[in-house]
Order: structure tokens, then C-alpha cells, then sequence
């Protein structure tokens, strides 16, 4: 399997490719586009143990977690297919003319959108089927007839190539050109910055760390035509519990997060890493089940060793900032992270601003208020946000509104009485928010409207028919 780092030369072709497929790609039936992704879905559905064993050997995530991604996988390219095929995206709207209006006569126009041409897509590192190769970003933009090139990402090499010659295969079948898809890796950063500064190259999408998404938007940013890159980084996932919620449901809360806080050894974007609570006798007992629940996990290796490093790094940090306490901590050794939860008294996360930022892995942050009125300046110091969470009883949130404002100004998707993890993929999904959680909050990342990203309208002026 060749994963060797493409040349500059290969990056050169593999964007000059591209662009010569924009026309014939973008011009294709809506029924070859279609066929094209239920091909791939196919093809990764009959390569799936190889793969599944592959992608767990490259990213040490658990087979069960691996096979629900792969069924989301194979979904979301059907999904899109569907998309594709019954063509509603281009969302054609005709003003008729009038020639005899007065004093000026009116135009006919038609109006529609149009694919934005080559999409350069960065493979994440913690969805190595959902969201590398022939994930949500590269079905949605082969789905409007954006030819793609995948830079894959160096934590999953081989399960990349795997999938590449899968979408290879079902490029052959359909007869499509040869630059519609291209698939390059790289052991450092040159071939992502070289396609995203390529002047062939019209959209990026790119999962990952606020530095990578930031460094890249700012090359999109910086060439003589800049272009839209929708970078999805950094989000902590506030909770806040009410009191009424802590009585009622505190146990379940305990359990769920518990779950929310280590699944996929907490290397989620939807992790939550912040949980605001007011001190009182019920908080203290889902509290006091909590922490045993996350002391007896077992030990996680993460998806590389610099993820590790940086999740142990930051940790350490945190854990000496005056006033952050250690709540409960799991055994670990040099190799592995164990899941950790801290607490901090409300002022003094309100004036530490390392206190909220993202750390990526089984860790998470209790903030303790006095009551349930600190949430709202906790809520307003916040950062951008993928997703912010409520757990009340409903009488609780009434005389709230402000508070439930501010999240809505903060982030992407309000979750009440559940978990942020486990992101529905759907017609309502909002997967997006204010910076940093990504670089354009009118977008999302997941969900059928992600193809809104790689289309833009273009209004046709008293056409010749
Ligand atoms: P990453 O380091 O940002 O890497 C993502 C991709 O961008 C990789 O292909 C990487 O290349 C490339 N890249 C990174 N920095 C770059 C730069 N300055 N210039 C050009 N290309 C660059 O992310 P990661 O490896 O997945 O994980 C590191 C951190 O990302 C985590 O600790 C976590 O904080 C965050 N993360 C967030 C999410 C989310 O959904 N919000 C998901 C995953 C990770 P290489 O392949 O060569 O490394």
C-alpha cells in the first residue's frame, strides 16, 4: 500500500486534475453522482472486517465503537446519494419578466446553486471512517459535484488507503475522470498547506486542533483569491445542572456522564469538558457516585502519541493552577491516560481562562456555583461552542431566558436533560458554532445541509432559451 508523502509535483497533478474534472463533474447526472456514493458504501460495506481490523490496529478506538462508525459511514454516503439524486440542493428559483412594466422594464432571472469546484478535505484523526477519506465532508462535496482531495490523516494511513482504492473502485465503474477524486499523505504539514494555498483549489473542510484549523484557515485567508475553509476544532461542551435536575435525576446524570466523559477515551468533539453545578446536598451525592465511576475505569491509549502527550501535558497544568482540586483519578501508566475529574470554585474559573479551554481525553472540569444565578456569567465567559447542555426540571427554567440566549449565542446545539456525545446525523443536525468550535458558524459539518458548504448561487439575466 503506497502512504508515502506526495511530491510537490503529485499535489501539482492531483489539483490540475481536479480542476479539469470540475466541468465534466459538476455538469454530471444526478443519477451517476448517486451511483458513485452507493458504489463507495457498498465497497466499504464488503471490505468491513479488513478495514474495521485496520482501523482499530491504527487507532487503538474499540471494534463495537468501530462498527457503528462504519454503519454511519456507509449512511451518511447513502444519504447523500439521496441528496444528489433527487437534486433539490440546486434550489432553482425563476422571478418572471415583464417587459412592459414601466419606466423600466423587469429582466427575468433564474437563480440556482452551483458546485464551488475542487474541495481539499482533511481526514480527522478520531473518526478514521466518518470523518477521513469518504466521510461526512467528502460525500457531501462529491454529492454537488465538487471534485475532492483527501489529505489524509498520518494517525491512520493504511485504513486511508484502504478506503481510498475503495472510492478508486467505484470512481472506475461510474467512468468518472480521473481528478474527481484523489487521495495524498504526507508526514508533515507541506502537502495540506501547498493544496490549501494551491490556486486551483475553491473550499477546505478539515476536523482537528484549533492551531491546525486556525494555520490552515489563515493560508485560505492569505491567497490573492482567499477561500471559504470551514475548520470544525475546538469545543469544552458546557453542562449546567439546575438544582431541581441534581435531586430528581442525579444518578442518571452520574452514569451518563461517566459515559459521555470516557467513551472513545474521551477523544470526542462532543466531550463534555465542563460541568456547572451548584453546591448542595443532592449535587454532593450524584457527585460522590460519580467519582468512583471514573477512579475504577480503566486506563485509555489514545489515538497517537502526541495526543497523549498533549492530553497529560495539559492535565498537569490545569491540576496546578491555585484553587483546581483533583475529584477522582484513574490509575494510568507512562502509555495511557486515565480518566480524571477536577473541580474549581466558580470565581476562580470566571478569571482563569486556561480553565476553559479543551482537553482531549477522559478528563472533565466541575465548576462549582452557589447557586444556579452564576450560570448565566459563567455562560457569557464561555468561547464558542458546538454544543451546550441544560439538565432542569422545566419549572426551573422558567425567568431563564437570558441565560438560554447567551448559550444560543454561544454555541451550535442545545442539548436539555441529555449528553452532547452521540451526534444524530439527520435533517435538523446542527453540528457548527461560533469560533473556535469552527471558523463559520452558518454551517454545519454534519447532517444533510453540510453540503451547503461547497455550493454557492449564481442567477442567470434574461437568458437565451
Ligand atoms: P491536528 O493536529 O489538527 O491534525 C489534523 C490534520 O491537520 C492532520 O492532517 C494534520 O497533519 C494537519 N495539520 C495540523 N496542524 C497543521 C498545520 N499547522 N498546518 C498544516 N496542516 C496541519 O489534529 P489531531 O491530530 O486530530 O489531534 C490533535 C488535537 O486536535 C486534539 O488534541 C484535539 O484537541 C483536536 N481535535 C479536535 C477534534 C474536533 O472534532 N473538534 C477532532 C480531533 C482532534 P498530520 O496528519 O501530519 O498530523
Amino acid at each position: 500500500m503506497n502512504t508515502k508523502s506526495a511530491s510537490d509535483e503529485e499535489v501539482n497533478a492531483a489539483a490540475e486534475a481536479a480542476a479539469a474534472a470540475s466541468y465534466p463533474y459538476g455538469r454530471s447526472a444526478p443519477a451517476l453522482r448517486a451511483r458513485f456514493l452507493r458504489l463507495i458504501a457498498h465497497g466499504i460495506e464488503a471490505a468491513g472486517s479488513t478495514l474495521i481490523e485496520c482501523a482499530a490496529r491504527e487507532t487503538a478506538l474499540a471494534e463495537a465503537r468501530l462498527v457503528g462508525e462504519l454503519g454511519r459511514t456507509c449512511a451518511q454516503l447513502r444519504m447523500f446519494a439521496d441528496i444528489a439524486e433527487a437534486n433539490h440542493w440546486i434550489d432553482e428559483c425563476i422571478e418572471a419578466g415583464d417587459p412592459a412594466r414601466t419606466p423600466q422594464p423587469k429582466s427575468r432571472i433564474r437563480s440556482r446553486f452551483v458546485p464551488l469546484g475542487p474541495v481539499v478535505v482533511f481526514g480527522a484523526s478520531n473518526f478514521p471512517l466518518a470523518f477521513s477519506v469518504a466521510g461526512g465532508d467528502t460525500a457531501s462535496a462529491l454529492a454537488v459535484g465538487c471534485p475532492v482531495i483527501v489529505k489524509a490523516h498520518s494517525a491512520h494511513p493504511e485504513t486511508s488507503a484502504l478506503v481510498g482504492s475503495v472510492v478508486d473502485l467505484a470512481a472506475a465503474e461510474c467512468a468518472l475522470p480521473k481528478g474527481v477524486f484523489s487521495l495524498l499523505f504526507d508526514a508533515g504539514y507541506a502537502v495540506g498547506v501547498t493544496l490549501v494555498r494551491h490556486p486551483r483549489i475553491m473550499a477546505g473542510a478539515f476536523t482537528g486542533s484549533r492551531s491546525g484549523g486556525v494555520a490552515l484557515w489563515r493560508a485560505a485567508q492569505a491567497r490573492a483569491q482567499p477561500i471559504p475553509f470551514f475548520a470544525e476544532m475546538s469545543s469544552v461542551n458546557p453542562i449546567f445542572v439546575f438544582p431541581g435536575a441534581a435531586a430528581v435525576k442525579g444518578l442518571a446524570l452520574a452514569a451518563g456522564l461517566h459515559a459521555s466523559i470516557t467513551g472513545s477515551a474521551g477523544q470526542l468533539c462532543t466531550k463534555p469538558g465542563l460541568v456547572f453545578v451548584v453546591d448542595d446536598a443532592a449535587t454532593k451525592v450524584w457527585l460522590d457516585a460519580l467519582g468512583p465511576l471514573l477512579s475504577q475505569s480503566a486506563p485509555s491509549t489514545m489515538l497517537t502519541s502526541a495526543i497523549r502527550s498533549a492530553c497529560q501535558r495539559l492535565l498537569d497544568e490545569r491540576a496546578g493552577i491555585e484553587g483546581v482540586r483533583s475529584l477522582a483519578q484513574a490509575a494510568t501508566d507512562r502509555s495511557q491516560v486515565g480518566a480524571t475529574l477536577l473541580g474549581v470554585d466558580v470565581d476562580t474559573f470566571v478569571r482563569t481562562p486556561a480553565l476553559h479551554d479543551e482537553i482531549f481525553g477522559p478528563t472533565s472540569l466541575i465548576v462549582h456555583c452557589s447557586s444556579a444565578n452564576d450560570f448565566l456569567r459563567c455562560a457569557r465567559a464561555l468561547e464558542g461552542q458546538l454544543t451546550a447542555t441544560v439538565w432542569a426540571e422545566p419549572l426551573e427554567l422558567k425567568g431563564q431566558d437570558e441565560f438560554l440566549w447567551t448559550l444560543e449565542q454561544r454555541a451550535g446545539r442545545l442539548v436539555f436533560n441529555g449528553f452532547p456525545t452521540g451526534v444524530e446525523v439527520g435533517r435538523a443536525t446542527v453540528h457548527g458554532g461560533p469560533f473556535p468550535a469552527t471558523t463559520d458558524s452558518r454551517f454545519t459539518s454534519v447532517g444533510t445541509h453540510a453540503f451547503a458548504r461547497f455550493i454557492r448561487p449564481v442567477a442567470y439575466q434574461n437568458e437565451l432559451s
